[in-house]
């Protein structure tokens, strides 16, 4: 069943969609301490390398509002964004419980403007899901967001809140089912979690397995209730090289694109599957890596495109710049043009990131055993009464379980939209009318709005038109807007250097 095809180069389709760009300014000051490899300054470069490519040209930009402590509790625990937005690195001694139970400390250091940090992350996820509901955008881009190992009441693996449980939140205010992709090396443990019971959220992680951090998704791990069969893990190997991934990725999301028929797709871009991640150790070139971008916008679906992990940051940068013209249907020429940051691409500079010569110990036979396996419990269910294709949501009566759906929504909050939208959902409500067809069961002519919060406000802070201006006023372009943060940089780049000296 496995059948390897060449890594052709790439070929991008030049047909235009609406992009939607959210980008925070401050997003690249916050430093989460000397030596920690997750650096939001990779942001900051992917930025520079994105506006001196002239991308601003063909897409919105926008800077979101930040997420407010009450969205964040959506999906997290009152107590734990409390605590969150409450401790500093001056005062954090004085909550040494509340340090070891939400998990802050080593991996996830208090560090300064931790809270800013994370409402940035979120608000800009979850204002991109307000742009795809409202129908405003294509593709929506965030590379301060992709935060996926974040879980309801605890940091994990540099990650504190979950922008992407959260955009999803928001996304099933409209959409009746979603899928989740997730690239990063690293298993996309806190999304999968969070919509375990669910069935109408499919997550789909590919990463490392074996010896490896978070030590979750192996290929039986599919979900429970009536969320079976709507998590797909594929855990990989060392090594994968771009043929192996192309090959083992686009039949994957073909097929569940093809069984599941989400309405939007959200794709965690983590660039620490990339060839040489400080941390990773898959081979994907940048080619292979935006391959996966580029095969999810061909599919032509309301698209959410999110950041992740990635420690080298100066192929992080790339990658995402090369990514974000691909969803601008360009394909970015090698030839850097000069930027802020140009020193950090030496020596080549030049916008690619190569495979090395390592070994890869996915073998045919072992993606063959796992592209099976995956397909076959997809289809397994394919002709199960519980899973019928109709437009969600359902019919009242096959609402199933309500007992059962209030109690994993209030496990999860947000782990069943469904279930939430239930607490005021006045009898009657919705779908009484027998005459109609199933085909009007639709989600979007009901405006199925949820009830525990107001939807995400779409009003950008900055937008397109004053960045166009700024444009047109001076051919310096880009770096107005940001002009105050070169002084920081200088400062960061001195740390860092500093740093990686001793
Ligand atoms: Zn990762």
């Amino acid at each position: 069943m496995y059948v390897e095809q060449p890594f052709d180069e790439l070929k991008v389709s030049s047909d235009k969609r609406r992009v939607a760009y959210f980008y925070d300014q401050d997003v690249g000051n916050y430093f989460y301490g000397t030596g920690h490899c997750m650096k939001p300054h990779r942001i900051r470069m992917t930025h520079s390398l994105i506006m001196n490519y002239e991308l601003y040209k063909k897409m919105e930009i926008y800077r979101a509002q930040p997420a407010t402590n009450l969205e964040l509790t959506q999906f997290h625990s009152d107590e734990y964004i409390d605590f969150i937005d409450r401790v500093t690195p001056d005062n954090v001694h004085l909550f040494p419980r509340e340090a070891h139970i939400f998990n802050v400390g080593e991996d996830c250091p208090v560090f300064d403007g931790l809270s800013e940090f994370c409402k940035i992350s979120c608000g800009g996820s979850m204002e991109g899901a307000a742009r795809l509901n409202n129908g405003m955008a294509d593709i929506v881009i965030n590379y301060a967001g992709g935060l996926h190992h974040a879980k309801k009441s605890e940091a994990s693996g540099f990650c504190y809140t979950n922008d992407i449980v959260l955009a999803i939140i928001e996304l099933l205010r409209k959409h009746p089912r979603v899928l989740y992709i997730d690239t990063d090396v690293h298993h996309g443990d806190g999304v999968e979690e969070a919509f375990y019971t669910n069935d109408r959220v499919m997550t789909c992680s590919f990463h490392k397995f074996g010896d490896f951090f978070p030590g979750t998704g192996v290929v039986g791990d599919i979900g429970i209730g009536k969320g079976k069969y709507h998590s797909v893990n594929i855990p990989l190997r060392d090594g994968i090289d771009d043929a192996s991934y192309k090959s083992i990725f686009e039949p994957i999301i073909q097929h569940i694109v093809d069984w599941y028929q989400p309405s939007a797709i959200v794709l965690q871009c983590g660039g620490d599957s990339l060839s040489g991640d400080r941390l990773g150790s898959f081979n994907l070139s940048m080619r292979g890596h935006a391959n996966c971008v580029n095969f999810v916008r061909s599919l032509r679906l309301p698209m959410m495109v999110l950041g992740g992990g990635g420690y080298t940051i100066r192929n992080v940068a790339r990658t995402w710049a090369f990514e974000t013209g691909i969803c601008n249907g360009e394909l970015l020429s090698k030839e850097l043009p000069y930027n802020s940051y140009y020193e950090y691409y030496a020596p080549t500079y030049e916008l690619d990131v190569r495979s090395s010569n390592m070994n890869n110990a996915n073998s045919k036979e072992f993606l063959d055993k796992l592209l099976t396996q995956v397909i076959a419990n997809l289809d397994h269910t394919k002709h199960a009464p519980s899973i019928q294709m109709q437009e969600v949501p359902p019919d009242r009566e096959d609402l199933g379980d309500v007992d059962e759906d209030m109690a994993e929504a209030i496990d999860t909050k947000g782990g069943s939209q469904m279930s939430r939208d239930k607490v005021v959902e006045k009898e009657g409500e919705y779908y009484s009318d027998e005459s109609k067809d199933k085909g009007e069961h639709n989600i979007f002519e009901h405006q199925h709005e949820s009830a525990t919060q107001a939807p995400r406000k779409d009003v950008p802070i900055i937008t397109s038109e004053e960045v166009h201006a700024a444009v047109e006023d001076d051919t310096q372009a880009a770096r107005i807007l940001f002009e105050d943060e070169k002084a920081e940089i200088d400062a960061l780049n001195r740390d860092q250097e500093m740093a990686e000296a001793a």
